[in-house]
């Protein structure tokens, strides 16, 4: 039976130190959207009234049960309008659904995630999109994934200068755009550390950190500036060489040609745009969460790229990646916990 893991009153003493038996069970009530009833609770120290439900994913939603569908759709390339007319929703019910999970997501993917098993390989690259319009603004999205399971550690987006060809009319687009907005302004370093940075929060009990890059010019010095000079191992590639299965950097070549693939928003020559790049960002975690525990590593594997590296015992479906809330960090309910049991716990019981 389901056992509340924590009073959801966050000033109440019970939020942090929840005592085995801090509720009494209050009866129960129907919803429309479940098949059984719903157990209710109070909180014996602050007296606060809570269910079931307050602790699950959907809290609140309004038709929750479209919120599997919606991931499905999203995490395969198609656009927020078109879910919306699949599902018969508004444009922008859509939307806010989309980034309500999209958050959710996102913590439950860091949430999930322990220390790499030695022999890890990380892989960092670049790839580049736009945010709004293609010739003015475009964005640099570094990439961090852990090679032979290809788990993706981190993917954020930062602006970058327009570069390339410059004909008359895009330079009067860029004038426009920074008498608009300023001068644009180059972030990709500053992201390109916080993403190795995630990857060091993993690679803290690793003998040598092995990082493949391309050849960029600034990389050696961030990452010996992440990991530390003694126990890096940094081996790089030129870029040119052709994107064929020998090539060291397939893996991440093949993770961001997947990403581009099955994420709308990053596909070149299409309609579907991020107008701004937050929303590419919801959208990345998005995809990171599906492509870690729910997608296959090949299509071949039984495994989950977080299943392969330990982090859960078996592949999740897309309905346990949208069970319970993750906004307690590793207190939150693990997506597999049958009594309310909290991700550390969980794990600890499986280890
Ligand atoms: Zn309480």
């Amino acid at each position: 039976m389901f056992q509340p893991p924590r009073c959801p009153n966050h000033r109440c003493p019970r939020h942090l130190d929840p005592t085995p038996r801090f509720f009494v069970r209050r009866g129960s009530y129907r919803a429309l959207c479940r098949a059984h009833p719903i157990p209710r609770f109070k909180c014996k120290t602050c007296g606060r009234g809570f269910s079931r439900q307050t602790f699950r994913a959907d809290y609140r939603d309004h038709r929750p049960s479209l919120n599997v569908k919606l991931l499905e759709l999203l995490a395969s390339g198609v656009g927020l309008r078109q879910s919306s007319r699949m599902l018969g929703l508004s444009r922008h019910c859509t939307e806010l659904k989309a980034r309500k999970i999209a958050r959710h997501l996102r913590r439950l993917n860091l949430n999930l995630r322990g220390p790499l098993p030695q022999g890890a390989v990380l892989q960092l690259d670049e790839l580049e999109t736009y945010e709004g319009r293609r010739n003015t603004r475009p964005l640099s999205v570094p990439v961090l994934i852990e090679a032979k399971s290809r788990f993706m550690i981190w993917a954020e987006s930062a602006p970058i200068r327009p570069r390339g060809r410059m004909t008359a009319a895009r330079e009067r687009a860029i004038a426009a755009d920074e008498a608009r907005y300023g001068r644009r302004r180059d972030l990709s370093r500053r992201s390109v550390e916080r993403t190795l940075r995630r990857g060091a929060e993993l690679a803290e009990g690793l003998r040598t950190v092995t990082l493949s890059t391309d050849e960029k010019s600034t990389y050696p010095k961030v990452a010996r500036k992440v990991f530390g000079r003694a126990r890096l191992c940094h081996e790089r590639t030129n870029s040119r060489l052709p994107r064929e299965t020998w090539n060291p950097l397939f893996p991440i070549n093949h993770t961001e040609a997947m990403a581009r693939d099955l994420m709308g928003r990053l596909r070149r020559d299409s309609w579907l745009v991020s107008k701004k790049r937050r929303y590419l960002d919801l959208g990345l975690a998005l995809w990171m969460a599906w492509r870690n525990l729910v997608r296959r590593r090949f299509n071949t594997d039984e495994e989950s790229p977080a299943e392969l590296l330990g982090f859960v015992p078996r592949r999740l479906t897309e309905w346990e990646l949208l069970s319970w809330r993750q906004d307690w960090g590793r207190r939150s309910v693990h997506p597999l916990a049958r009594r309310g049991e909290s991700v550390e716990r969980w794990s600890r019981a499986v280890a």
